[in-house]
């Protein structure tokens, strides 16, 4: 079976497929060498950067040692594709004040030990509000939140974080009239295409070292927006953008196509995902999506305050929303600031920037265990991608030395 195949059936299929054929990674890793080379001439540049957007592709790249296996100068970059690490600080206070106050907070596992930066009650993580007695229960996801708030009675607010992929199930819940009276939604949902502008505008500021030229864009989003969300960056930026699967080979024939379209100076936008992915994504979930929410402007810890990036209940739901019910205040723009905490360099990190072996804590005082800095919290973070699978570190130095 070849990959790009639409027919996988089972997880063993899928894992011998897109694992299984080191001839294959060789072969793949040939091409890119030799299109590297090549693309490197048409833009006479000497290195080219491409961003994976994406944290699950940062895990896949580093689990798999796929900067290893990348000529020099061709670097991957991490982008801001991690929706715990981009949850605003404040919003996580609020989280812990309402459960210190008695409030039952439902948050998922890696929310639990994201911290903000200014304490509530002398604590700063969800964690700790609940070591000192606030009511924080994790779930796996809001079905779980829904039949706990049922069985309890208790007033309770599920803290609503993702992207796209996440907001479907929210607007199923909310849709389905199964969420009971006593539990409210905190939705802070984002939207990841003006993420990505400001990535690539920042990405290539001048002077560009090396410049941004490629984007491999994230595939589970897409499965619900389509590829077509992504047809602005290629339009606006002349780069080519595709959308790309999560296994190792995905990733590898995502690269191998980007350099083909620099090669023919094509800037479009092309599914290698073809598995889960259509052109106009998931119609049925886009239209839940904008039944129950709106688009608003909305702010990313850390890195900003983009326009419509953002989704909140509308009016109509006002019942539902933790915003309104429990008088939460939505950030406003002329009130961001860059709330990481002093001396973490996430921001840098999340936009591709810096690395994170770049950040003098890591490792050190923030690990995985003890997360210091938002990136170093969730499975998608850069930092804890790096933090657990040696990101930048063995693998690459070899290659380096054996000037791979
Ligand atoms: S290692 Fe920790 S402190 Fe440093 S940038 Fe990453 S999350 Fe921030």
């Amino acid at each position: 079976m070849k990959p790009g195949a639409t027919d996988v059936r089972t997880i063993e299929e899928l894992e011998r497929t897109f694992r299984g054929s080191e001839e294959l990674a060789r072969r793949l890793s040939r091409v890119i060498h030799e299109r590297f080379n090549q693309a490197r001439k048409v833009l006479g540049l000497d290195s080219i950067k491409i961003m994976n957007f994406c944290g699950t592709h940062e895990w896949t790249i580093v689990h798999f040692g796929l900067r290893s296996l990348m000529p020099k100068g061709l670097e991957l970059v991490a982008g801001p594709g991690c929706p715990v690490c981009v949850t605003p600080s404040k919003y996580i206070e609020d989280a812990i004040r309402l459960s210190l106050d008695g409030i039952r907070v439902y948050t998922y596992g890696d929310t639990y030990k994201l911290r903000t930066i200014n304490e509530v009650r002398g604590v700063t993580s969800l964690e700790e509000a609940k070591a000192m007695g606030g009511d924080v229960k994790l779930v796996l996801n809001i079905l779980e939140a829904i039949k706990d708030s049922r069985n309890n009675g208790k007033e309770a607010v599920f803290l609503g974080i993702g992207f796209e992929t996440a907001a479907p199930a929210y607007a199923q819940a909310v849709l389905s009239g199964k969420m009971p009276d006593n539990l409210k939604l905190l939705s802070l949902a984002k939207l990841t295409p003006p993420a990505m502008f400001y990535a690539m505008d920042i990405l290539r500021e001048k002077p560009p070292e090396p410049p941004v030229m490629g984007v491999i864009a994230p595939g589970h989003v897409s499965t619900i927006t389509g590829a077509k969300a992504w047809e602005p960056v290629a339009e606006n930026y002349s780069v080519p953008v595709v959308v790309s699967g999560f296994e190792p080979l995905d990733v590898l024939l995502s690269i191998a196509e980007i350099l083909r379209q620099i090669i023919s100076r094509e800037a479009k936008v092309k599914i290698e995902y073809t598995r889960a992915v259509t052109w106009s994504g998931d119609l049925k979930a886009q239209a839940m999506i904008h039944k129950v929410f709106e688009t608003v402007d909305d702010a990313w810890r850390g890195i900003g305050f983009f326009p419509l990036s953002g989704l909140r209940l509308r009016d109509s739901f006002a019942r539902m929303d933790a915003f309104k019910q429990f008088g939460i205040k939505e950030i406003r723009p002329e009130e961001w600031r860059k709330d990481t905490p002093p001396g973490c360099r996430c921001a840098e990190v999340t936009l591709g920037k810096a690395k994170p072996t770049d950040c003098p804590m890591f490792l050190k005082k923030c690990t995985p265990e003890k997360p210091y800095g938002p990136c170093m919290v969730s499975l998608e973070g850069t930092c804890a991608v790096w933090a657990r699978f040696g990101g930048g570190g063995v693998a690459d130095e070899i290659a380096r030395e054996l000037g791979l």
